[in-house]
């Protein structure tokens, strides 16, 4: 166990010898498991290749830490589903409370992981690392970047230094809070950025370096994921010059729909002519959050008069696919909006 002073040699100098971390590998797909059919191809199927596959590939894994591995699933990220998350959870935080598990690593799909990342930060209690980790090329391509991340993530994993920190994305060399992750260009392996805060270290060749005084994990949201949770229905709304108000109405019949998440222009901005929509969605009991589809900076508190005048919540710092997350597991509690105001200026 990572820490673990094993034997201390007595000799003219005294040699302190420390056991290696094992560190858990749940794998989930995603291009860090794509496979091409020639090495410059951009088509490719990702969540092809196993675990194993991805694990035996990187030589020089098994000096970072002793590794073990599961596979939760094998796709393309931008095939999860609600349940796949609730599985994920439930396994993340299994192998947190094994006592022979120092860190746990996620292979994930880069397109969907800063709202996974998010996710398991705010339902996984442990201080013990969780790191995610994908890449930008398939496990084919010329210059596959998934080796060197999946090493670097396995480093971090297995670091004291990555200890009560927030869960993680690693990729391409820096180590991000998953709670601000986000993807911010399409192809470019320099892809996930914290747009308002920055990274909270790096990682160079297996060697970890963490901001000291970024905060503990809080662990404290006050939901728990079990294997039959099911997360409630909420949308996310794009904002743009002469939104279609028959559209937005539409969204309002669907199924089972709890909440929306608006991805308001500039400070999370909502057409005036939309008041009716308002009303009628909060008549429903559907609580109606405010983002913004600029991609950094805050939304600001009753920005045009539109949280009181329609009671709405503001999301705070959150990018839109990212209030949905919080908007899902605050409404699991509540559906007050007031409440789940808290829980965004919180966490
Ligand atoms: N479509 C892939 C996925 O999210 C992209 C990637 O992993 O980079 O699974």
């Amino acid at each position: 166990m990572k820490k673990l002073l094993l034997t201390l040699l007595m000799t003219s100098s005294c040699a302190m010898v420390f056991a290696k971390s094992t560190v858990d590998v749940l794998a989930t797909g995603g291009t860090i498991a794509g496979v091409a059919s020639s090495a410059s191809s951009t088509t490719y199927k990702a969540g092809s290749l196993t675990a194993k596959q991805i694990i035996d590939a990187v030589t020089g894994l098994d000096n970072l830490a002793n590794i073990k591995y599961e596979q939760i699933y094998n796709k393309d990220s931008g095939d999860v589903t609600l349940s796949d998350w609730v599985k994920l959870a439930v396994a993340v935080q299994k192998a947190a409370d094994n006592s022979n598990v120092d860190g746990i690593v996620i292979t994930h799909g880069t397109d969907t992981m800063e709202e996974t990342s998010y996710f398991l930060d705010l339902v996984v209690k442990t201080k013990k690392p969780v790191v995610l980790v994908g890449s930008m090329r398939p496990a084919t391509a010329i210059s596959s970047d998934g080796p060197l991340n999946l090493y670097n993530a396995v480093a971090v994993a297995a670091s004291p230094k990555a200890d009560d920190k927030p869960v993680m994305v690693v990729m391409n060399g820096d180590i991000l809070s998953g709670r601000t992750a986000t993807k911010t260009n399409t192809t470019s392996v320099q892809t996930f950025k914290d747009v308002n805060y920055g990274p909270i270290g790096t990682v160079t060749m297996g060697n970890v370096a963490i901001d000291p005084t970024v905060i503990a994990n809080k662990n404290t949201f006050p939901v728990k994921i079990s294997s039959d949770t099911v997360l409630p229905n909420v949308a996310i709304l794009y904002g743009y010059a002469g939104v279609d108000d028959n559209m937005w109405n539409k969204v309002l019949e669907t199924p089972g729909l709890k909440g929306i998440v608006i991805a308001g222009a500039g400070d999370g901005n909502i057409p005036s002519y939309e008041g009716d929509f308002l009303k009628k969605a909060r008549s429903m009991g559907i609580v109606v959050v405010r983002s913004t589809r600029v991609g950094s900076g805050n939304v600001t508190y009753d920005y045009n008069d539109l949280d009181t005048q329609y009671d709405l919540v503001d999301a705070n710092d959150l990018n839109p696919q990212k209030a949905r997350v919080l908007l899902m597991l605050s409404l699991m509690k509540t559906n007050n909006s007031k409440e789940i105001q808290k829980y965004f200026n919180t966490y």
